[in-house]
């Protein structure tokens, strides 16, 4: 993984951690099918790095032999494409699907500095620090219904 990727990582799970506030998935699927090409693999805790450790990947779960190697990342990465994408981009295997697929996006996703496609009707909403700050200083801030409440009370009294 890059560096640039760890790093963006790293500062989402302080930062989450910190805030004590989780990224949320919001949105819905688009159908535009960009994720099911340009994928990045992980066997168990690894990126997939080599056409071997691919290999053993599928001789443990056959499933994975949809995906083809398309080249790779920046950063060397196995890239591959899902043999199973119809020619209008739609999945011709829906109903068996990988959990890979299902649970796409994932939060781990954005805590190990990813992006979502372009084109992707979901999007990562995240609480900033800029964000908390400026709720908090709205909260400090009295409604001016209350004001002028409290000054009709003190009037009276
Ligand atoms: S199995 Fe279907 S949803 Fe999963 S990557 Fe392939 S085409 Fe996309
Ligand atoms: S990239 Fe996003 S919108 Fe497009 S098919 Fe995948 S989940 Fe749906």
């Amino acid at each position: 993984m890059s560096l640039r990727l760890r790093l963006t990582g790293w500062f989402r799970r302080a930062r989450a951690l910190i805030l004590r506030r989780e990224v949320e998935i919001i949105g819905q699927c688009a159908l535009c099918g960009d994720c099911c090409h340009d994928i990045l693999i992980q066997d168990g805790r690894s990126w997939l790095k080599s056409r071997r450790a691919f290999e053993r990947l599928c001789e443990r779960e056959p499933e994975y032999r949809r995906f083809a190697v398309t080249g790779r990342s920046e950063s060397g990465l196995l890239v591959f494409a899902c043999t199973l994408q119809g020619g209008d981009g739609l999945c011709t295997s829906y109903d068996s699907r990988l959990p890979l697929c299902r649970n796409y996006p994932t939060r781990s996703l954005y805590y190990l500095g990813g992006w979502l496609k372009p084109d992707c009707g979901y999007s990562f909403k995240a609480t900033t620090f800029r964000s908390l700050l400026m709720r908090r200083k709205r909260a400090a801030i009295p409604k001016f219904s209350e004001v002028l409440r409290r000054e009709t009370e003190r009037k009276q009294d």
